[in-house]
């Protein structure tokens, strides 16, 4: 991962990691003030929301939230159409302020959650690169994605400034870094997996003459779709990825995200019912794709029920494999256990790279190996959010676990992972605030 990161740092196109420029090189610091709106595109909902800061970090942090699915039409649609539908919604939400004559009185910033690969121009402009998670609205990559926002904006006669176009890892680090400052990296683990962290802009290489005035600046590794021959990958890997509507992408993603653990289970439980009578029978329903859900899977390797109640109705339910005895809802459990303890490891494996490339990882830099570096760690906290870390504890637990290992106890005490809530919304409310300036 370290060395990927190297590469991608290096040259545009010089490593299946994007790295990827954010033009964000300060992060909120506590000290904001006033109202800020962020727009969320490209989680499992559609969200828009309104942030009070009073410029102390320590007291709550206000907001209002509304979230709904995004209507399935519109992500094959025309972009007018998906722009207009998110310009509506901001208004609805602002019309229901106070009496809702307020609608115009005065400018109000905001900032864009945009999860999609976006090559950016400056902290609030940036191009799509590709369109990823089902949405494929015509004429949109190549475009610049906050102007055709502010253009919708004005359509709809809405006073409002695209202050920061985010992506939702970027939100995560600053939220976290509105809480405690020692924070320089973020994860999501969710549907998909992503990665941002704070890098020295004299190592990003592929960017010369690039100057801020903090010497540093966000990058977006894009990490899902990190890739390396060093990455062991199983049949049941290159199956799911050959018949996929992206083979040859997003190779880490497809290891360790929400999205796809479901789907190895069934693999191996597909290939197990075939080559063995472990069930007596081999349900048809074994060869749907992605019949089996991860939050499902999840359940069943968390049952605790002596007779594994759990694993049997959820087989019956998912599969319509009736009675399944004992001994194979005991193998079930223990394929859930060995995928997502493999994926757990995979994510842990990949903080340690960042942690790696930044010197975070107490190694020392070059000199002195680790346990005999004199140089003292410093506390270093990730930020990280997402449903499958934060719904599904024996990943979190796999993960910990992972990374003390790779680390030793030693340097592991100093790390420190951390759960953000709504980070993806909230920081980027908190950058609009720090950019609108
Ligand atoms: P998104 O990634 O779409 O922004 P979340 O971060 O909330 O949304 O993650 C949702 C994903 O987390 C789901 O797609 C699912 O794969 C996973 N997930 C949610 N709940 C659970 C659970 N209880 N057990 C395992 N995985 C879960
Ligand atoms: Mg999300």
């Amino acid at each position: 991962m370290a060395v990927e990161m190297h590469a991608g740092l290096a040259s545009e196109g010089g490593s299946k990691l994007k790295m990827l420029l954010t033009f964000v090189d300060n992060l909120p610091n506590g000290t904001e003030r006033g109202t800020y709106y962020a727009l969320h595109l490209g989680g499992t909902n559609f969200r828009v929301l309104r942030v009070h800061l009073n410029g102390q970090r320590s007291s709550v942090l206000e907001h209002d939230v509304e979230r709904q699915p995004i209507p399935e039409h519109l992500m094959t649609s025309t972009s007018e159409e998906l722009f207009d539908f998110i310009a509506s919604s901001l208004k609805e939400f602002i019309a229901k302020e106070g009496d809702g004559s307020n609608i115009s009185t005065n400018r109000r910033e905001l900032g864009f959650t945009f999860s999609f690969p976006v090559k950016q121009m400056s902290v609030s402009s940036g191009i799509l690169i590709k369109w990823t998670k089902g949405f494929s609205v015509v004429n949109m990559v190549g475009r610049d994605v906050a102007a055709c926002l502010q253009e919708a904006l004005a359509r709809k006669g809405l006073d409002v400034h695209v202050a920061a176009l985010v992506n939702d890892t970027v939100g995560t680090l600053a939220l976290g870094h509105y809480h405690d400052p020692d924070t320089v990296a973020a994860i999501i683990i969710g549907t998909g997996t992503n990665a941002c962290y704070l890098e020295r802009i004299d190592a990003i290489i592929k960017c010369q003459g690039l100057l801020t005035a903090s010497g540093r600046m966000v990058v977006n590794m894009e990490w899902g779709n990190f890739w390396s021959s060093h990455l062991p990958r199983t049949s049941y890997d290159i199956d799911l990825d050959a018949e996929s509507p992206n083979p040859n992408d997003q190779g880490f993603e497809k290891m360790i995200s929400g999205m796809y653990l479901g789907d190895i289970v069934r693999r191996v439980i597909l290939r197990m019912s075939m080559e063995s009578d472990m069930f007596e029978l081999i349900s048809p329903k074994l060869k749907i794709p992605f019949i089996l859900r991860t939050p499902l899977m999840a359940a069943m390797h968390e049952d605790n029920s002596p007779d594994l109640r759990e694993v049997a109705r959820i087989l019956k339910e998912v599969f319509e494999i009736p009675e399944v005895p004992m001994k194979a809802r005991k193998i079930v459990v223990k394929v859930c256990d060995v995928v997502t303890r493999r994926a757990a490891r995979l994510a842990a494996a990949g903080i340690v790279g960042i942690l790696k490339k930044i010197g975070r990882d107490g190694s020392g830099g070059i000199t002195g190996g680790r346990g005999r570096s004199n140089t003292k760690m410093r506390r270093t906290v990730v930020a990280i959010e997402g449903g499958l870390y934060s719904s599904y504890s024996l990943f979190s637990e796999y993960l910990h676990e992972a990374l003390n290992e790779i680390l030793g106890e030693e340097i592991a005490k100093h790390v420190i992972i951390k759960v953000t809530e709504d980070g993806s919304g909230i920081g980027t409310a908190l950058l609009a605030a720090s950019y609108s300036s």
